[in-house]
């Protein structure tokens, strides 16, 4: 009896195990730079960081979109401007330290500003640990962050790499470009939410309902049905973009380390350090993976597919 139950068990998690490492794989196979970064040579940091650019699949459709300048590429392009305004401002309102042995040194090691020579970085005076930038490659990492990582070099540069690999993949923008196309999707479901509700109340009506309440119930289920399609294209869409970006900036940092032959490790250590913050500024909000997931993807990545053997 036990054994079957242990059975039972075991089975359990093998498949649950499996269709994690199946979700991974296929996150991996979209956003993974193993196979264009494993044979640039170590210090071509000009190299390392055009091949992640040229191969990466959400730039390409991006490139495509812009091209074609399409409606939600012509919307987003709006919203940049728009937020570039928010920018100037919040960051003229940031107390920064001088640390310029600091951040010359990150510059230098990461080598993002060979092509992106705009590329900064600054220490801001905060109290949460953690690091953002903004759309033009202004990189910020807070002075909490220095304290929680002992000023670990490795942890830092991992941590500027994730926010270089935001600027260089054009996350804002091609987030702000998602959106919109999400938007105009859901006026689509919208749009179809309430054809089909015309459609009931034709349907009563050329019937002859004379009494409203005999179609009641099937107004009901009609508009319950369409607002479960809605809130399911609604979670599909959330899902794929701010997770995806997320983790491509986290695998990007992740292999970097790897690349310069540092061990990815330290990233994991410092994602953790953040995340505790990320965690508790994020809460329940379904478009940012948690950090558990994070660190399993970059666990699960390192032990199945590492960049030397
Ligand atoms: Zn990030």
């Amino acid at each position: 009896m036990k054994r079957s139950i242990i059975i039972i068990l075991t089975l359990f998690l093998i498949f649950d195990a499996s269709a994690q490492n199946k979700k991974f794989d296929k996150i991996l196979k979209d956003i993974d730079i193993v196979e264009y970064v494993r044979n640039v040579p170590i210090g071509s940091y000009n190299e390392f960081w055009n091949s992640v650019v040229a191969n990466n699949k959400r730039m390409a459709e991006f490139r495509k979109a812009a091209e074609k300048n399409t409606t939600a590429f012509q919307a987003a392009r709006k919203d940049m401007g728009e937020a570039q305004m928010y920018v100037q401002m919040a960051i003229k309102s940031q107390h920064t330290y001088d640390l310029k042995g600091i951040t010359d040194t990150l510059i230098a090691h990461v080598g993002a500003n060979t092509i992106w020579p705009q590329l900064t970085l600054d220490i801001v005076a905060d109290d949460s640990p953690n690091a953002y930038c903004y759309p033009e490659g202004q990189v910020f990492i807070t002075g909490a962050l220095l304290d929680a990582t002992k000023y670990d070099f490795c942890q830092l540069l991992g941590v500027f790499t994730h926010e270089c690999a935001h600027v260089l993949l054009l996350h804002h923008f091609t987030s702000a470009w998602a959106i919109q196309k999400k938007l105009i999707t859901n006026q689509a479901v919208a749009a179809s939410v309430s054809a089909i509700n015309a459609m009931a109340n034709a349907y009563a009506q050329a019937n002859g309902a004379a009494d409203n309440s005999s179609w009641d119930s099937v107004n009901r289920t009609t508009v319950q049905l369409a607002n479960a399609a809605y809130d399911d294209a609604m979670h599909r869409f959330r899902y794929k973009y701010a997770r995806g970006e997320e983790y491509e900036a986290d695998v990007i940092a992740y292999r970097f380390l790897e690349w310069c032959g540092y061990g990815g490790e330290s990233y994991i250590n410092a994602l953790e350090t953040i995340a505790k913050d990320d965690d508790m500024y994020y809460g329940k909000d379904e478009d940012h993976p948690k950090t558990s997931d994070r660190v399993a993807l970059l666990r699960y990545m390192a032990s199945t597919y590492p960049m030397f053997q």
